[in-house]
């Protein structure tokens, strides 16, 4: 068998990994399991569309991630003002919903302040042990019930009281009381939270960014999956390529794959990867031969009887349709590894959805149909996450091998913190 010796090896070719490699040195070797760089963040042109795996939004807050991107592509993106919303009942109400509660039936946003009020004004409560008990805390009961609830069920695929706090950071906006109170009785257009704006290409999709740092590197193999990873001769076998040895390894590889893939590891590093849980996604993609089906971005939809958590339509913020037609997603959260199987009956299912809440109409022309699986997409933080994540990221750091990425790191994480993670890996092993 071949073997090549290197000082810093890459494993996986998304952001991430790219990143770390550009920043290495545009020779470091990045290996990758896929037929193309991106990892999740690709775009698949489609019958004239450009799908990007769901939405994919740049938010940027660091100056050296917006100089890089402005320096790799120099105004190739567009500052995008949100217009989210959620659907409820026959209402579409702004995103954050706990801010906006404006458009609701008198009588329903009656009930939401009254028990949003009860809860931030009920002194000496016990610290919430989980999200569903910070969202009623937060919020209040109705707020919770509406849309905390159901949508977190919906989209992490399990029981919101199931789910820890260590998630939430950015994402989960926490408006305070005259915010709540100005969103209830009058439009509060531009929202807030992390995404109240966004970036995206001028022209076509989130793949630019990859192909942009990729088309810096020189030893980028692609079809090349890690297959086997021996800690104490620091050796990684490569497929078709042999064994490869290194110094340091960066690894992007989804943890549960990467400790999948270890010769001997002990039975805790083992038994903590099977702890590890997430779920996947789905992502039903359309081509519709009509205009602006929708004004939003995206919409929501916390309600049980849609099978999708969130639609977006790419055609309002991106160059990604013909002209005349618009293109939209729906995603559809499942337990880990499920549905790809009943994708059709999915995508049936959908479509019926989506005329049921307006979007679709019954003259419209579905020109394309496309889907698209993310085996990994919410890293899940139940109460094994952080011990049993902690357990397989020390003992592969004591072995030289730095994990990065969203799932490499089994995180919550954007595009941007990808980016950052190789730059500041690639810093600490220079
Ligand atoms: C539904 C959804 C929507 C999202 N929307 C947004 C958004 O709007 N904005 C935003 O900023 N972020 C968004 N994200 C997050 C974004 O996709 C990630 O933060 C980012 O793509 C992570 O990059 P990465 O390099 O860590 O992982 P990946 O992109 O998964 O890269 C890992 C790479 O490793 C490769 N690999 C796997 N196994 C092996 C192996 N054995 N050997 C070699 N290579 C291997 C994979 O093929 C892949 O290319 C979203 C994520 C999801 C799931």
């Amino acid at each position: 068998m071949s073997r090549s010796d290197y000082n810093n090896v890459v494993l996986g070719a998304g952001l991430a990994g790219l990143s770390t490699a550009y920043h290495l040195g545009p020779d470091t070797p990045v290996f990758e399991a896929a037929q193309r760089a991106g990892g999740e963040c690709v775009t698949d042109a489609v019958g004239g569309y450009a799908f990007d795996r769901s939405g994919h939004l740049l938010h940027l807050r660091t100056p050296e991630v917006k100089a890089l991107i402005q320096k790799l592509l120099p105004n190739a993106f567009q500052p995008v003002a949100r217009d989210a919303r959620i659907h409820i009942g026959s209402a579409e109400v702004r995103y954050p919903f706990q801010a906006n509660t404006f458009g609701l039936p008198p009588a329903v946003k009656a009930k939401c302040l009254w028990d949003y009020l009860a809860a931030v004004t009920t002194p000496g409560r016990k610290p919430p042990k989980n999200f569903s008990q910070w969202a009623r805390q937060s919020f209040g009961r109705e707020i919770s019930r509406l849309f905390f609830e159901p949508y977190n069920q919906k989209l992490w695929t399990v029981p919101p009281s199931d789910l820890t706090l260590e998630w939430m950071g950015p994402y989960v906006p926490k408006p305070d009381l005259p915010t709540v109170f100005r969103g209830a009785f009058g439009d509060q257009p531009g929202g807030g939270g992390y995404n109240a704006s966004f970036n995206y290409p001028k022209q076509g999709g989130i793949e630019v960014l990859p192909q942009a740092l990729a088309a810096q590197l020189t030893q980028l193999h692609l079809n090349a999956p890690a297959v086997k990873l021996n800690l104490r001769q620091r050796r990684v076998r490569i497929q078709g390529q042999g064994e490869v040895t290194w110094k340091h390894l960066i690894s992007s590889v989804p943890l549960p794959a990467l400790a999948a893939m270890l010769d001997q590891a002990p039975k805790k590093v083992t038994e903590a990867a099977q702890k590890l849980n997430s779920n996947s996604v789905l992502v039903i993609n359309l081509g519709v031969a009509r205009a602006k089906i929708h004004p939003a971005h995206w919409l929501y939809f916390p309600e049980k009887e849609y099978t999708f958590y969130r639609v977006g339509f790419p055609s309002n913020f991106g160059q990604v349709a013909p002209e005349g037609c618009s293109s939209l997603y729906a995603e559809v959260a499942l337990p880990a590894g499920t549905g790809w199987g009943q994708r059709k009956a999915y995508a049936r299912k959908v479509c019926a959805d989506l005329v049921r809440a307006g979007i679709l109409q019954a003259g419209d022309t579905v020109q394309v149909e496309h889907m698209q699986y993310l085996p990994y997409a919410y890293v899940i933080f139940d109460a094994d996450y952080t011990r049993a994540r902690q357990e397989i990221l020390t003992y592969l750091e004591k072995h030289g091998v730095q994990c990065i990425g969203r799932w490499g790191h089994w995180e919550y994480s954007a595009m941007e913190d990808a980016i950052l993670a190789g730059m500041k890996v690639a810093e600490a092993v220079k």
